[in-house]
């Protein structure tokens, strides 16, 4: 399968480019970075930490696309939503790790998945979607007399929170408990908050050093507490899910798609 990685460059970028590297049956089409990256015209290989592929970093996304299959797409919520139009237009799979986007990015993508297959996730780890699918079942089997709290962990550089995780693992909860996580959702405490309402969900933003992703989920009852969390070591664990999802994405008929369809966890 020939894949294009856009934000070749960024953490994840280089990580994808390695994931193709060493995934059978994958080939790396090219490698798409921002117009005025100091990265264009680099081998993408060398970029990775490979030897050079002989593919250099372009920013002519819209020619890349149209000789690809599919797109990985691992960068920020613009240039998410300007990648969702053009892998429309060229009708390969688009495969969406970016977080942070909000309702407007998001409806755009809808818009793209009436023409070709998007599958988003805000974590492409085996793990984390497990956890998401045990989360619903306990979210759904406890009463709201257990408050729900998610707390995580990034690196310094993050720029987004909660993270895209968090996210999700507050959307599986609120899942579980039939309610809308917009409205039960409580992302910031500071100075007199007053007493916890019941039945929202909280949310505890950690940053510092080089914290890959640490989740963890607490149901905190009357004198009992249950935490279900997930530790990430590597990276490159998203990066793997992003080509497993490419894979199951090829010749898929268009649809806006999660991790959990890839990866079978819906009748969990
Ligand atoms: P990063 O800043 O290291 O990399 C982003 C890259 O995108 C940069 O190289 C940047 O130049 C490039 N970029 C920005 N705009 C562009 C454009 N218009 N065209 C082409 N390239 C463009 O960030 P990162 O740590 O690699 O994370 C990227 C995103 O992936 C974040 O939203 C992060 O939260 C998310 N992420 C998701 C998962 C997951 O499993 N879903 C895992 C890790 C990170």
């Amino acid at each position: 399968m020939r894949l294009v990685v856009v934000g070749a460059a960024g953490r994840m970028g280089r990580m994808l480019i390695k994931a193709i590297h060493e995934a059978p049956g994958c080939t790396l089409a090219a490698a798409v970075e921002r117009r005025g990256s100091p990265h264009l015209g680099q081998d993408s290989g060398l970029l990775a930490g490979l030897p050079a592929s002989g593919v250099p970093v372009t920013d002519a996304a819209e020619p890349a696309f149209a000789a690809a299959e599919g797109v990985l797409d691992f960068t920020t919520p613009d240039a998410t939503v300007a990648f969702a139009a053009l892998a429309a237009q060229a009708r390969i799979a688009h495969i969406v790790g970016t977080t942070g986007l909000e309702p407007q990015h998001l409806a755009e993508l809808a818009e793209a998945a009436r023409q070709t297959a998007v599958i988003r996730s805000g974590n492409m780890s085996l793990g984390v979607n497990l956890l998401a699918a045990l989360v619903r079942k306990v979210a759904a089997t406890l009463g709201t007399d257990w408050d729900i709290e998610i707390a995580e962990m990034h690196h310094r550089m993050k720029v987004d929170a909660p993270s895209g995780t968090a996210v999700l693992l507050g959307e599986a909860a609120a899942q579980g408990r039939a309610v809308d996580l917009a409205q039960q959702r409580v992302a910031v405490r500071d100075g007199h908050t007053g007493a916890r309402e019941p039945g929202t969900i909280g949310f505890a933003t950690l940053r510092g050093g080089t914290v890959v992703g640490d989740h963890k989920v607490i149901f905190a009852g009357a004198g009992e507490r249950l935490e279900l969390s997930h530790i990430a070591e590597d990276r490159g664990l998203f990066a793997q899910g992003a080509v497993k999802a490419a894979l199951w994405g090829r010749g898929r008929k268009p649809g806006l798609y999660a991790m959990a369809d890839v990866l079978g966890l819906d009748s969990l």
